[in-house]
């Protein structure tokens, strides 16, 4: 019997945060593979703030998604069939897959997944050695420069990349405060992966707390958020402040123009740098970041959790936990099982 290749598609532009109408679920047979072709079937697929981003009208790093398409999103498969000599039955692959059971390639934009270490999940792969790992190192040792002693902090810190990063700044001898949204993401930012402070963002005053918790000011922040919480670290940055700009999660889903940084002056102030970056121009240089990724994840200083969610179909309304904080780490969909 032919294959079934189940789908979310784009239908509409999402107004504020995704709605289940905005996608149209289809179901097509699977066709036969031409030569040169391979067909992925897709095991787990990443769900990223930049689904958002991919989803409005204006093109960004990448086109728009067309509407009528298949959702664009990375996720992690393995070849079941190949026409295509640089690809076998069996390797795993990486890559944007899609919204959908299974993807047929020509193979441009996959990239073969090494073996794990024995007893590690698959969702190794988005939660620490994909783009999440590559974005957390990169963006804390090249953009923020971080030297022991300084003073780090982290917004979304209790998230995929955050976590990394404050962890890998910790490695390098930092301070490292995280910005939060629950008491339970402080408590683990703390108490688990061993930051030096943690606030609530929901529940604290950000700038008092920086105040208090920094007490000798910020030396480098890894941005992902944006708005107040940027305000507020830009209020207390020391002089040659890096700011790593990963991320401007408080503003994907706005339906308003929004506003700059009321405390921009203090970047001349303290002739401090910020500087945006994007994982997609580290892709090239994976190999530099996984060892050390991978010693790191073995000696027990770099943790991560992942947040699973079943079925290709709750891939919708999933990806909103991104925006309202409802996941605990990584969050990927489960979408078909993981091979032996
Ligand atoms: P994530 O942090 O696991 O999930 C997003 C988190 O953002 C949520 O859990 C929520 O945590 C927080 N958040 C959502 N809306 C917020 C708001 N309005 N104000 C404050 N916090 C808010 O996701 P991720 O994949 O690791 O991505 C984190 C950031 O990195 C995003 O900005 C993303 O766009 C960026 N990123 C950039 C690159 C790059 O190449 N530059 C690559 C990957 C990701 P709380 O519960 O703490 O609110």
């Amino acid at each position: 019997m032919a294959k079934v290749n189940r789908q979310w598609r784009l239908r509409s532009r999402p107004q504020g945060e995704f709605r289940k109408s905005d996608f149209e679920w289809r179901e097509d047979p699977v066709p036969d593979l031409k030569a040169g072709q391979v067909l992925v079937r897709n095991v787990l697929l990443s769900l990223d703030p930049t689904n958002r981003i991919w989803a409005n009208e204006a093109d960004s790093y990448l086109p728009a998604v067309e509407l009528g398409a298949v959702m664009r999103g990375l996720a992690v498969g393995v070849v079941e069939a190949s026409e295509n000599p640089g690809f076998r039955a069996g390797d795993r692959v990486q890559g944007l897959l899609g919204w959908q059971d299974y993807l047929i390639s020509e193979g441009q934009g996959l990239s073969k997944l090494p073996v794990l270490a024995p007893g590690q999940s698959w969702t190794a792969y988005l939660g620490l050695y994909g783009h999440i790992g590559l974005t957390a190192y990169f963006g804390m040792l090249e953009i923020g420069q971080p030297k022991a002693g300084e003073t780090v902090v982290v917004s979304g810190a209790a998230g995929a990349v955050g976590s990394l990063a404050g962890q890998i700044a910790k490695i390098q001898g930092c301070r490292v405060v995280g910005i939060a949204g629950s008491r339970e993401k402080c408590r683990w930012l703390r108490q688990d992966l061993g930051f030096d402070g943690a606030i609530d963002y929901k529940l604290q005053d950000v700038a008092d707390e920086l105040r208090r918790q920094c007490p000798d000011g910020i030396d480098v922040c890894f941005e992902n958020v944006g708005g107040a919480i940027l305000d507020a670290v830009l209020g207390r940055i020391n002089l040659g402040a890096r700011i790593a700009l990963c991320g401007l999660i408080a503003q994907y889903n706005s339906e308003q123009p929004v506003a700059g940084p009321y405390n921009f002056h203090r970047l001349l102030m303290q002739r401090a740098r910020v500087e945006g970056f994007l994982v997609l121009d580290y892709a090239e240089r994976a190999a530099e970041a996984f060892p050390a990724l991978a010693e790191w994840h073995a000696q027990g200083r770099l943790k991560y959790r992942v947040d699973q969610v079943a079925g290709l179909e709750n891939a919708p309304e999933a990806v909103n936990k991104l925006f309202d904080g409802n996941h605990q780490g990584k969050l990927v969909v489960l979408v078909s099982a993981e091979p032996e």
